[in-house]
């Protein structure tokens, strides 16, 4: 299978409601021009040096999300142009994203990102963290952000209905949220092994890579 192809596979498949977001980590320019080719302008980076030297080589009208955990000292790079930075955990990296945006005079979209999986590595804050971070004093004083939904990662496993259930849960918070928070349009959940159950769960965005570019070393 080409990437070309895979894109246009990703593009007949999924519902129109659906953004993809093609993860183009770790791999090279021409990967990422030949979905470009295919029509495809979203793409995901989860290094912020990284999505910033593919940023200065290739065409402008890509949109690039950061889908990793970000460093403080790092936002700086990636203020003048990323479209939306997907893995938000924390009030003192939003702090930071606000006053970088602020000095390229510019709205950052943000999502949070939630904590769904059981594993203790995965980066995200709980449901009340994210809650309390909304209704802060400090939150509302940002004018260079805009908090637009979240993002979630399941559980890497097997077992279908543990992911379908953590997809169910941000899903859950999503709606919840957006009752108070009417900028609310995106909640990220799906990658190359787990999208058709995150669809069928209400993603209105998928993350992926392998399935589009193939295997990462
Ligand atoms: C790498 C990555 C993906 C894509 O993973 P695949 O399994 O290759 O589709 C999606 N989301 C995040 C946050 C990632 O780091």
């Amino acid at each position: 299978m080409s990437i070309q192809k895979n894109i246009t596979s990703f593009k007949n498949n999924i519902p129109e409601t659906v953004t993809l977001v093609a993860v183009s980590k770790t791999k090279p320019v021409s990967d990422i021009m030949e979905a470009y080719n295919a029509g495809q302008r979203i793409f995901g980076e989860n290094k912020v040096q990284e999505m910033e030297a593919k940023w200065q080589e290739l065409p402008k009208d890509i949109a690039w999300h950061m889908i990793g955990h970000v460093q403080r000292n790092k936002v700086k790079y990636m203020a003048p142009f990323v479209s939306l930075i997907e893995a938000v955990d924390s009030k003192r990296l939003l702090k930071e994203i606000n006053k970088e945006a602020k000095k390229n005079d510019r709205v950052i979209k943000c999502l949070l990102q939630i904590k769904i999986a059981e594993e203790d590595s995965k980066f995200g804050l709980s449901e009340a963290e994210a809650r309390e971070l909304l209704a802060s004093e400090a939150y509302q004083k940002y004018d260079n952000i805009s908090v637009v939904g979240l993002m979630g990662m399941a559980t890497f496993t097997d077992n279908e209905a543990q992911i379908r259930t953590e997809f169910k849960k941000l899903k859950r918070v999503y709606d919840d949220f957006s009752t108070t928070h009417k900028n609310f349009s995106i909640v990220s959940m799906g990658m190359s092994g787990d999208y058709p159950i995150a669809i069928e769960e209400g993603s209105t965005m998928i993350r992926v890579g392998s399935a589009i570019f193939g295997e990462r070393n």
